[in-house]
């Protein structure tokens, strides 16, 4: 960017839900926007919808913001606490004759009510009906052009706007009308925001045209999909930024798959670190086609941030996850249990049996636990109780001999290990598994599964 002062951007969510991956992806881009160019990025709450806003919502909006680690210079601002600069402006548009009162029609409050739909505008205020309403003088000739960072120029001809109204008769300003003044007011010089914005933009240049304000530079985003192309929705998994912290990715993981949908590189798989996405990131190289959420891919990614988290900073993202206290057992499953796991989540069904009775998988018994297994399982027990020290190394070693002596492909013998001491068919590695769980767990569990196969012979 050329820009000689630096930029100045915001982020202006509506507290009317959660923050969604969209929204998230918003989020991002202001942001690296803004680190790029050694600029400021402002939050600004878009409370005006006066019933659909909570307090809830803007909280959790702020805490997944946090999450990411996106960070702000200013704000959290709140639009509705700019009613009275609204006001003002609004004075003077009708001082200079750029606005002027007049009725509103039904189809007026129609229009304003679907300004709503934008996330934002005046809501259930008691002059939601046909009366006085303040209308901006549009030309009636010539098109007003967003220039579009991403797009291109777009032109609308000023000829499909009547003289729109931008407030109604108590003063209450509509969301375009905020929009604009706050843009202005608050010394924004980029505004990039979701493609949905798109057909606002007209209606914005053209109060901050009568307010004699310079409009900023707009960037819109295009929409997110899911993989089937459809509109991005609950039904592709994870939609909001709450749901992706639940399910245990890794916000630096999320900041890098975000980034690449819909900039940089062709492949939304790439490594790309944060400060990497800071130093390259320019909102101008944002493609033009809708982008591609696939969680199937977030999720491989997180495996790679996950694998490469020194051992310490994967205890803590653990231990916060589960709730748990980061301490030396806990340290010692995770460490094997960090070349396997995809996300946080992944992590406790592979450690569990290190700190509880193993949980019977009914499916991994019957694949596993075939006839025949009983035997080579009791001489493995026999070589493990000799080993020494119990360690991979060791274990592996003991081992080597059983599986000569009965001719057996290593998975036939360290599955039935596996199954004893976890009770599972998926586990960390099993010389790391065996040797965390110690000696004396290890043959007790082993020797309990001798009973049920046991048992089970007896039965047939
Ligand atoms: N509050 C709007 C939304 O949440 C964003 C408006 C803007 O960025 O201009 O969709």
């Amino acid at each position: 960017m050329t820009a000689a002062r630096p930029p100045r951007l915001r982020f202006a969510p509506s507290p009317t839900g959660a923050l969604h991956i969209g929204g998230a992806r918003t989020a991002l881009y202001n942001w690296l926007a803004a680190r790029h160019d050694g600029g400021e990025l402002v939050l600004r709450i878009e409370d005006t919808d006066r019933e659909r806003s909570t307090e809830e919502n803007w909280e959790q909006i702020v805490d997944a913001l946090e999450w990411l680690e996106l960070d702000w210079d200013e704000g959290p601002v709140s639009q509705f606490g700019r009613a009275e600069r609204h006001r003002r402006a609004l004075a003077r548009l009708l001082e200079s004759g750029a606005a002027y009162r007049d009725a509103a029609t039904a189809k007026d409050v129609e229009a304003w009510k679907a300004e709503r739909g934008a996330g934002a505008g005046y809501r259930g205020t008691p002059s939601d009906e046909p009366g006085a309403a303040v209308r901006l003088r549009v030309p009636d000739a010539g098109e007003t052009v967003v220039e579009d960072l991403i797009h291109g120029p777009v032109a609308f001809p000023n000829a499909s706007y009547d003289d729109f109204v931008i407030a109604r008769g108590d003063g209450t300003v509509l969301y375009n009308f905020a929009v604009a003044v706050d843009d202005a007011e608050m010394g924004i010089t980029e505004v990039v925001r979701g493609d949905d914005h798109l057909s606002n933009t007209p209606k914005q240049l053209l109060v901050l045209a009568a307010l004699g304000h310079e409009a900023p530079r707009y960037a819109h985003l295009p929409l997110l999909h899911g993989p089937d192309g459809k509109k991005l929705s609950k039904r592709h998994g994870a939609a909001s930024v709450q749901e992706l912290r639940e399910a245990g990715y890794l916000p630096a993981a999320v900041r890098n798959y975000l980034a690449l949908l819909g900039w940089g590189t062709d492949d939304d798989t790439t490594l790309m670190p944060t400060a990497e996405l800071v130093r390259r990131f320019r909102v101008d190289d944002v493609g033009k086609a809708a982008a591609i959420f696939d969680e199937k891919k977030l999720r491989w990614l997180n495996g790679r941030y996950m694998r490469e988290l020194p051992l310490e900073d994967y205890v803590a993202a653990v231990a916060r996850h589960l709730g748990r206290e980061p301490d030396e057992r806990l340290r010692e499953a995770c460490a094997i249990a960090q070349e396997k796991a995809q996300t946080l989540d992944e992590v406790w069904p592979l450690i569990r049996f290190l700190f509880e009775p193993p949980v019977d998988d009914p499916k991994s018994w019957q694949k596993v636990m075939r006839p025949g297994v009983e035997e080579p399982l009791a001489a493995a027990r026999e070589a493990l109780g000799d080993v020494e020290p119990f360690a991979p190394e060791p274990i592996e070693a003991a081992l080597a001999p059983v599986l000569e002596r009965f001719e057996l492909k290593p998975g036939r013998l360290y599955q039935p290990i596996r199954v004893a001491i976890t009770g599972s068919s998926v586990s960390p590695g099993i010389f790391e598994s065996l040797a965390a769980l110690g000696r004396a767990d290890s043959l007790a569990r082993i020797d309990e599964a001798l009973v049920r196969l046991r048992s089970a012979k007896l039965d047939e």
